[in-house]
């Protein structure tokens, strides 16, 4: 079987202790490559590396790390159907949508900020005649990146490529259940002439060598996506030692739908904004409120758009919903199709394991779910099931939407659909989310700050946002 390989200084190497795990695919049930099971060894090696790379590209011109960064991003896209296919089989996804998504977005990603840096600029501030201040942006030195397993490559570079733009060096972990893209990315690194040890990639789990690198004393900084717990542990752990922190972390997304919507354009996105990527996108609406003038109607059609989407093989052009990431993930989502019924909740569709034949019969597919009759306070209705698995609620004015849109202790996104442009902006303004969607889902300007408030993260990403994070700013006061 295939043994991927860690990247450390430049070089594709083995774990210091040779122990590896298994990759499964999810689509079969069945592993297909081995992940080096790396430790603080492994770590403490890539932190070096980086550390030495360091004065070496932090102090080359920002053109010259741009045009390393914009090559990347086009191997990347020369690399498509490979990495595609990678991702796919990886992650359990539908072949297309990492084909249109996943990996052109991760070469958008290098793009975007390998661009970015030859434009950032900082202030100055003249105090009359007294004295000029300049704001100094200057790198900071190991950043630490850990991403999560469901958008694989396209999180993982949303995160190294803002570091490496502002002239960090980075060591990054991908999520173990996912890291084969990371690994050719290690390999397009190479080819693309990344210095040595500018970027070091180490596989492994969580707990082991992502908490290695969070806890490093060479590490100053941490960028991290993935669920709140995880995040909680990565601030009381880096807190202490004063380690900059930006965390991008779960969240319960509400779609709130008022009766005077465009129905067809709301009814198309909603579809995609619940089920996309196996409803495996933390930005995925899971809680529908619906005005309950329309709320039949909406039930009507949606349940019966969703009992006809195909759940099968990523590899077929037609399917709709691949397989989720892995089985105890599987696990987890049927068990909270079972709190639902519990708590009283009405499975409209779905609600059970799809069960194919053939080479998928091992595989973790799951029938995409429609649940009505749940009060917005049950945990069905509070807690992060990130699955396809959505739930119908009604209400009657906007004020009850916005309080129940409100209610959990997430807040990563909305999504809003009104003709009546002074809700959509009221609205907008009081929910509590770091991103309110008006009309549409999932529209995304890179030069947005992207982020959560509330459980769902600290700090932003995106735009100059990502860059602000990555530097350190330093006053320079000049007397005149
Ligand atoms: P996890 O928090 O379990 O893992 C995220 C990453 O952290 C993985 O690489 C994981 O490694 C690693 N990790 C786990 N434990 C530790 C630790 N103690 N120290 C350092 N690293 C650790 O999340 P999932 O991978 O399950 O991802 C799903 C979550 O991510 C959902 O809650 C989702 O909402 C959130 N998410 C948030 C986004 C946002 O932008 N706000 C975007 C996408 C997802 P390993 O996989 O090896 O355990």
């Amino acid at each position: 079987m295939e043994k991927l390989l860690n990247y450390i200084d430049g070089k594709l190497v083995q774990p210091i202790k040779g122990d590896y795990f298994e990759n499964i695919e999810p689509a079969k049930g069945e592993a297909y490559s081995l992940i080096p099971d790396s430790d603080e060894s492994d770590v403490n090696l890539a932190v070096a590396a980086a550390k030495r790379a360091f004065p070496i590209w932090s102090k080359m011109s920002a053109q010259r790390r741009s045009a390393i960064l914009v090559r990347i991003a086009n191997l990347i896209t020369e690399n498509l159907d490979e990495l595609a296919q990678a991702e796919s089989r990886d992650n359990g996804k539908p072949l297309k949508l990492a084909r249109s998504i996943d990996i052109p977005r991760a070469s958008s990603n290098f793009h975007f900020y390998g661009t970015a840096i030859l434009h950032y600029a900082s202030e100055s501030h003249s105090m009359e005649d007294l004295a000029l201040n300049y704001t100094l942006r200057q790198p900071i030195g190991v950043a630490g990146c850990i991403s999560p397993w469901n958008l694989p490559l396209y999180l993982f570079s949303w995160k190294i490529a803002p570091a490496l733009a502002a002239g960090n060096t980075v060591v990054a972990k991908p999520s173990e259940v996912t890291p084969y893209t990371a690994y050719l990315l290690s390999r397009i690194c190479i080819e693309a002439g990344l210095p040595d040890g500018v970027l070091n990639i180490v596989h492994g789990y969580g707990p082991k060598a992502g908490a290695s690198i969070i806890e490093h004393e060479d590490v100053p900084m941490i960028s991290f996506t993935g669920g709140t717990a995880t995040g909680e542990w990565i601030a009381r752990t880096a807190a202490p030692k004063f380690k900059k922190l930006s965390l991008e972390l779960g969240g319960k997304n509400p779609n709130i739908i008022f009766a005077d919507c465009d129905f067809d354009d709301m009814m198309d996105t909603t579809l995609r904004s619940s089920f996309s990527n196996q409803g495996q996108i933390c930005l995925c609406g899971s809680r529908i409120l619906i005005e309950r003038s329309i709320y039949n109607k909406f039930k009507t059609e949606f349940v019966k758009r969703v009992s006809k989407l195909k759940v099968g093989d990523p590899n077929d052009s037609k399917t709709n919903l691949g397989a989720v990431v892995s089985e105890s993930h599987m696990e987890k989502v049927l068990e909270y199709v079972e709190l639902a019924k519990e708590e009283g909740g009405t499975v409209l569709t779905g609600g059970h394991r799809v069960e194919l034949e053939g080479e998928f019969a091992k595989g973790y597919f799951l029938a995409p779910t429609v649940i009505e009759g749940l009060p917005h306070t049950c945990r069905t209705n509070q807690e992060e099931i990130f699955g396809p698995v959505v739930t119908l609620i009604p209400f009657d004015t906007e004020e009850e939407a916005i309080t129940m849109a409100n209610s959990t202790k997430y807040g990563l996104a909305s999504s809003t659909w009104t003709s009546d442009l002074k809700r959509a902006h009221r609205v907008a303004r009081e929910l509590h989310t770091g991103i309110a969607w008006i009309n549409c889902w999932l529209l995304r300007d890179l030069r947005t700050p992207f982020g959560g408030v509330k459980n769902s993260g600290v700090g932003r990403e995106g735009g100059f946002e990502a860059l602000q994070f990555f530097t350190e700013p330093k006053n320079v006061c000049i007397k005149y």
